[in-house]
């Protein structure tokens, strides 16, 4: 199956056409067209611009992506487009330019769910075809959750911000202390330098059965120790133990709950992707502590963890593959959700289940491995 994909959630834009084998999706080309550099003075992403931007970029970005992969169109047997969560004057760009596409060519054209494209993103770098049930963790400007994926369209949300999301709090935290946006990699060259342990910054919902993430708590801890210390700000080095330390706090609430959760979902597989994954220091953690706990980590690789279009491409390659009724892309959703209700509530259920008969296991002194046999809790 060949698929051609468009991602214009944000500000980039992103053509690839990939390419389903039985055992891997293999990417043929891929470009994206980053807007970093035109929103930086704004501190953030100006909608308006990002829409021009798409428009100006589309039209030139997918005849590139044809001639490197020396395909004439009609090779294209079906067009992806990000259908949502995003901006929606930008989500309308790529999305209408993939329905006229697929119009005159006389291919069906499939909307895909940009958090699907994140949690597939980890098995188009690494090579492999999905395999489901997986946690994934999505860290980005945008969204910082964790998902039990089942399947394909079974998706059950274990946890996400309540607040800020990961990548915004390194952004908000890289603007306070003076650095130009986006704030991650800033942050973590200024880390590099510091000592993680120089500052008692707090973790958020330290409880381990709560899998919900909350930044801004720690962003105001930053802000509190930043602008009582006028006199400290002309030393850098206090300035890279800021940093450090800020990164510490979030890396280490990101590992431990993504442990958690693959422990409460009794899988195996990890898979993390999003653009907070970029963070060297935090993969070089994720992958100490899942070899500690013998769990099966796939981490996307840093060009498919922020926005690309070959995750959008790939995930609606493999769905057309596996013969998964596609999303038909009639139209954007802004606010497009990724997760089942029905299943949310059955596995509410199991997962309550499963605690109150490992504690009551437990209570009668039996050892903790002999518990519950799946069949008592599965419910798929
Ligand atoms: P979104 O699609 O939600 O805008 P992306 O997946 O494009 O997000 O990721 C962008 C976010 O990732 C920004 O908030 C940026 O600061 C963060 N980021 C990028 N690189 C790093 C890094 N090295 N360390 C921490 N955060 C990073
Ligand atoms: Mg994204």
């Amino acid at each position: 199956m060949r698929v051609l994909g468009i991602e214009t959630s944000c500000d980039e834009t992103a053509v690839a056409f990939v390419e389903t084998n039985p055992w891997s999706t293999d990417i043929l080309a891929q470009v994206v067209s980053s807007q970093v550099a035109l929103h930086r003075p704004y501190g953030g992403v100006v909608p308006e611009m990002a829409t021009r931007e798409h428009l100006r970029n589309l039209p030139l970005l997918v005849p590139q992506v044809m001639k490197e992969v020396n395909l004439p169109l009609d090779a294209i047997e079906a067009v992806a487009a990000t259908e949502g969560p995003g901006l929606a004057s930008s989500l309308l760009i790529g999305h209408s330019y993939a329905r006229a596409l697929a119009i005159a060519l006389s291919k069906p054209m499939v909307g895909v769910n940009h958090l699907e494209g994140h949690l597939y993103s980890p098995f188009i770098a690494n090579r492999r075809a999905v395999e489901f049930p997986f946690v994934g963790l999505i860290a980005s400007g945008g969204h910082t959750l964790l998902v039990h994926a089942l399947g394909w369209d079974r998706y059950v949300k274990l946890g996400s911000t309540v607040d800020d999301a990961a990548g915004e709090a390194f952004d908000k935290v890289a603007k306070l202390v003076g650095l130009p946006y986006p704030g991650g990699p800033e942050i973590e060259k200024m880390a590099a330098k510091g000592n993680p342990e120089a500052f008692g910054l707090p973790r958020s919902f330290p409880e381990r059965d709560n899998l919900n993430f909350s930044f801004s708590g720690l962003k105001t801890a930053v802000r509190f120790f930043f602008e009582k210390s006028q006199q400290m700000q002309a030393d850098q080095q206090w300035t890279y133990d800021l940093c450090a330390s800020f990164q510490k706090a979030v890396v280490d609430v990101l590992v431990r709950k993504s442990i958690q959760a693959v422990a409460q979902s009794r899988v195996e597989r990890l898979a993390v992707s999003g653009g907070v994954l970029c963070n060297g220091f935090l993969r070089g953690e994720l992958e100490f502590a899942c070899y500690e706990a013998g769990i099966d980590l796939i981490v996307a690789e840093p060009a498919f963890c922020t926005d690309n279009a070959g995750m959008i491409a790939g995930a609606a390659a493999e769905k057309l593959a596996a013969g998964v009724k596609p999303r038909v892309g009639d139209d954007i959703n802004p606010n497009l959700d990724l997760f089942a209700p029905e299943l949310e509530g059955d596995f509410a259920r199991s997962m309550t289940t499963a605690l109150k008969l490992k504690n009551r296991q437990v209570k009668k002194g039996l050892k903790q491995d002999d518990t519950i046999s799946p069949g008592e809790v599965e419910v798929w």
